[in-house]
């Protein structure tokens, strides 16, 4: 390697690294704010008002569409050019209220899936107008079940939650069937600067990783010339991707780049020595889930681009898994659309885990990739 190449390579790593490392601190605040916001499905204004507030101070121009997605265009848009979504979606599994029973106890539907048996025995947080009151989802204690046999079978249609009110003093502070649901968890660090618990990572983690990719192009516009980089955070993810159908209409896109929530299988019940994804080895380029077929010039792009740049990746394929991209691919006249995924262990459970190596450098591959293309190279993905 030539001294030129040498400076020239080191420029372009302290271009990438540069801002991830002096917004590290502002990261970890914007994971814990989205973490720990409440927003089940079509209860995502919360979630919303936060993006709102960090879109509009990283000079994007927004919009709340009929559905209440959150759409996001520069102030330069231009019709000649090709444009480039990225999109997230704000909402996260919980519960609605169908019932407030007789003595106070609260019945639930499921919104979004659920694994029965995570259910029991948690602490949850009931909104009530603009307050949030405290649940506990009560389980028969050991002292009752006088053998295995006598064990209930764990099932959703049982769940119940125990606010410690009676029906009176629930109804008079409001409450009412339709009231959503959430894990009661607060975002916490496992280890500085590496691993983070919290809830709800499936999908405000990405929607984070919005927000660093938006400040990189506020500080380097020179270098996103030749697109358009819009954003989308959608609703209703949870329920079987509703909202994302309503984002083609506002944003014409081109290309879609879906942020989402990776399945980590790197934990004792599941491990194997070349078990994908793994935490800490990079974001996952999916080449399959039960929603959609990847436009396959897109994926062996973007696997190109991580290798170019030294970004690490792994591959992923979901059978049980939806995502938005595909109310897009085929909207339109149909465009190249890939999930892109940051591994999560314990997804659509109170906690997940999660690596900031995987965060970055999602991140660095996102700026990577959207610098690369242009109208020929979209074009010619087709
Ligand atoms: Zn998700």
């Amino acid at each position: 390697m030539t001294l030129r190449k040498l400076i020239k390579a080191a420029v372009i790593s302290i271009m990438f690294l540069l801002p991830l490392l002096l917004s590290a601190d502002q990261t970890e605040k914007n994971l814990e704010e989205l973490s720990n916001v409440h927003g089940v499905s079509g209860f995502e204004k919360p979630v919303r008002d936060i993006l709102l507030k960090h879109w509009k101070q990283l000079g994007i121009n927004c919009k709340i569409d009929g559905m209440g997605n959150l759409i996001g265009k520069y102030p330069d848009f231009s019709d000649k050019k090709p444009t480039v979504l990225v999109m997230a979606h704000m909402d996260e599994v919980g519960f609605l209220v169908t019932k407030v029973d007789e003595r106070g106890f609260l019945r639930l539907q499921p919104l979004g899936v659920w694994v029965d048996y995570v259910t029991w025995a948690q602490k949850w947080t009931v909104g009530i107008g603009d307050k949030y009151i405290t649940a506990i989802s009560g389980m028969d204690p050991p002292h009752v079940l006088s053998d295995e046999t006598s064990m209930p079978p764990v099932s959703l249609n049982m769940l119940f939650l125990d606010t410690g009110l009676d029906r009176k003093e629930l109804m008079a502070m409001g409450a009412r069937p339709g009231l959503p649901v959430t894990p009661a968890v607060k975002f916490e660090i496992l280890k500085p600067g590496k691993r983070y618990a919290g809830k709800a990572f499936d999908d405000r983690a990405m929607l984070a990783v919005m927000l660093d990719l938006m400040k990189y192009i506020k500080n380097n516009k020179e270098l996103f010339s030749k697109v358009n980089v819009v954003f989308a955070a959608t609703v209703q993810e949870e329920l079987g991707m509703r909202g994302a159908r309503n984002v083609y209409s506002s944003l014409k896109p081109d290309l879609v780049l879906n942020l989402e929530a990776g399945i980590a299988k790197d934990y004792p019940t599941q491990f194997t020595q070349d078990c994908e994804p793994k935490l800490g080895s990079g974001p996952t380029i999916f080449i399959y889930d039960w929603s959609m077929m990847p436009n396959q010039n897109l994926v062996k792009a973007l696997a190109a681009i991580a290798k170019a740049n030294k970004i690490p990746m792994q591959w992923e394929s979901e059978y049980n898994y939806g995502e938005d991209a595909s109310c897009l691919q085929g909207a339109g006249q149909g465009m190249p659309a890939v999930n892109i995924g940051i591994p999560v262990r314990y997804a659509h459970s109170h906690i997940g885990i999660m690596d900031r190596d995987d965060y970055d450098n999602t991140v660095k591959l996102l700026i990577a990739a959207i610098v690369k293309f242009d109208k020929k190279s979209i074009d010619s993905m087709r």
